[in-house]
């Protein structure tokens, strides 16, 4: 069996900027780096698409107690207090950090900020923008990475974890170039595969992010939690099909006077939050907005409408200033009168963020020895619910802290190297796969159609106990059928992408019954899980995590813990 090798203290999967941050931190303690994407950006993910929203303690009056407390009524008090205080605690540090690699925020002077808005959920102005969005840090980043000594493998997928005794070894990965497989020894995996959004139908996500880390370490023996908690945000592009999903924002960023309507004039929002309307949080907008389009009371393009009309020029100009990309694209797609706020617009719910994840403790370990995680592949920090801005200070955070620990743990470890059976069995196992081409059954860009469907219609903004285990038998369906009898259009090696769909389409499944059956067992509803048949927040019964864990069998249990129990991390 022909494979090529590679070696170095410390692999980190995914090129996001998790991973830059831990690659950054890893090769100052002297650790060698190698960072192993299936992208060719040197920091892309949903990193580089980022609005460049950045929350943390900036304002005198404002304190991390505080900010750590939003973070718990913004999660539901599901999250990992430990976690969420680091968050709060080490933001601001991190965020300035960043600085000295191209994150360009707004002064007023050396020490005081423009602290642009005060987002959902938060007691104080805290978002701070970049608005080169993501551009510049990235750019940055990618510059100090280059000059770091980090060696940067792109367009290879990983596959599979290499474990020995129960240790993480490595990892195998498939070149996109080469197609040839790449075996991989490490004394520590960081993973940093970033979100799932690609596993549904509508999100802002790139399709890239196909939620391959979750079942990556799942498979490896680690812990998930709280897979259930997806975020929605309320408005995207509806259309042209090229830029459906993609993000538009929350209606504060068009001022106080915006409005939602249905088609039939209505000002729907009143019916879900009297009070705050259409300010009230990310999640109960989406839903709003998502009953309205599914209730058929939408437009006919199957959106709501969006009208900023009635807000002062102000909040317009501050909009071009602070939005630009946005409004340039809000032009392009409903011309200059909706640009210029003199016609409505019309916008969609859209999948953004997944707060649910790999099980960490607060120097990134997960419970298998050996390997790290950290960005949005974790779970626990936000709980049920992320509050605005906190994704990037997330990354910049704890991707600093487990390339720090991965290099202090690699230090101490000699390197075991994987076993032949497992490598060949890895191996082997991909090369099925590859094999049926031209034949009866499914090819992966169906079956990944399929699933973002699945995804979206039982297990978006609203569901249901009847429609989410019609969701799950029809999952599992594609899991038993369509994935067994999968066909590529080309036996090609070299550029064959279908190979690396084939492989994320495994993922995507894996994934979405992860997502499904967790959403199913949690019978209540909290933060961005929301039941029609279980409409209350029930503490009595599930203020607790849902722990995923894959037996040596193969199967998956789901248990209930309660918070704050780490009895799942191995203590390595
Ligand atoms: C449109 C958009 C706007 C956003 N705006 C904001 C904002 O303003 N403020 C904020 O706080 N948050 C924002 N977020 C969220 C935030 O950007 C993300 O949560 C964060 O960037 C995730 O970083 P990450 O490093 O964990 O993952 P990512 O940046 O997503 O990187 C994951 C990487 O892993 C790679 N990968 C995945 N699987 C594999 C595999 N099997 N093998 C090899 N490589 C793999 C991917 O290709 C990618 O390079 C936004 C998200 C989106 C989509």
């Amino acid at each position: 069996m022909e494979f090529e090798r590679h070696a170095c203290d410390i692999l980190i999967i995914g090129s996001g900027g998790a991973a830059a941050m831990a690659a950054l931190s890893a090769r100052r303690q002297t650790a060698s780096v190698t960072i192993v994407s299936k992208e060719t950006s040197l920091v892309g993910g949903a990193t580089i698409m980022a609005s460049g929203g950045i929350s943390s303690v900036f304002n005198p009056e404002d304190s991390p107690e505080v900010f750590f407390n939003d973070i718990l009524r913004g999660g539901g008090y599901l999250n990992n207090r430990k976690l969420a205080r680091i968050l709060a605690e080490c933001g601001t540090e991190a965020v300035l950090k960043v600085e000295h690699y191209g994150l360009l925020l707004d002064r007023k002077s050396r020490d005081a900020f423009n602290v642009v808005k005060k987002g959902e959920g938060h007691s104080w102005p805290r978002g701070l923008l970049d608005r080169r969005e993501a551009l510049g840090f990235c750019h940055g980043l990618g510059q100090a990475l280059l000059t770091s000594g980090t060696q940067f493998l792109s367009e290879v997928l990983i596959f599979k974890l290499l474990l020995e005794s129960d240790r993480t070894v490595g990892a195998i990965g498939l070149s996109l170039i080469s197609g040839n497989f790449i075996v991989f020894s490490a004394k520590a995996v960081v993973l940093a595969t970033g979100g799932l959004g690609a596993i549904y139908e509508t999100t802002t996500n790139s399709d890239m992010l196909t939620g391959d880390g979750y079942a990556l370490a799942l498979e490896a023996g680690a812990a998930l939690s709280d897979m259930e908690m997806v975020q929605f945000l309320p408005l995207a592009f509806p259309y042209p099909r090229s830029r459906r999903g993609t993000i538009i924002g929350m209606c504060s960023l068009f001022g106080p006077d915006t409005r939602l309507y249905n088609n039939r004039g209505e000002q729907y929002m009143e019916k879900y939050d009297p009070e705050r309307k259409e300010f009230s949080t990310r999640d109960i907008v989406a839903r709003g907005n998502f009953i309205e389009i599914m209730e058929g009371r939408g437009t006919a393009s199957g959106a709501v409408i969006l009208d900023p009309r009635n807000n002062d020029t102000y909040y317009r100009r501050r909009f071009e200033d602070t939005c630009p990309h946005i409004h340039k694209m809000i032009r392009e797609v409903f011309g200059d009168g909706a640009a210029d706020w003199k016609e409505t617009l019309e916008a969609i719910p859209s999948q953004h963020f997944f707060m649910g994840g790999v099980q960490i403790d607060e120097d990134c370990k997960t419970a298998v020895p050996g390997l790290f995680a950290a960005g949005e592949v974790t779970g626990g920090i936000h709980g049920a619910n992320r509050l605005s801005g906190s994704a990037l200070t997330e990354i910049f955070v704890f991707g600093d802290r487990a390339g720090k620990r991965a290099a202090v743990y690699a230090h101490s470890q000699k390197k075991i190297s994987s076993q032949p059976n497992s490598v060949k069995s890895g191996i082997e196992e991909a090369q099925q796969m590859f094999e049926t081409v031209n034949k009866d059954g499914s090819r992966p860009f169906e079956v990944r159609r399929k699933i973002k469907k699945i995804m979206w219609q039982y297990f978006g903004p609203v569901r249901n106990e009847a429609d989410m285990k019609m969701g799950i038998k029809k999952l599992q369906e594609i899991h038993e059928t369509d994935m067994s009898a999968l066909t590529l259009g080309s036996g090609h090696m070299r550029y064959n992408r279908e190979r690396f769909q084939a492989i994320e389409t495994l993922f995507m499944i894996r994934t979405a019954l992860l997502v499904a059956n967790a959403a199913l067992m949690r019978r209540e509803s909290r933060g961005s899980h929301f039941r029609t048949d279980f409409p209350y927040t029930n503490d009595n019964l599930w203020l607790k995590n849902i722990i995923s864990k894959q037996s040596r069998d193969g199967k998956v249990a789901y248990q209930t813990k309660d918070i704050g129990d780490e009895a799942f991390l191995a203590g390595w």
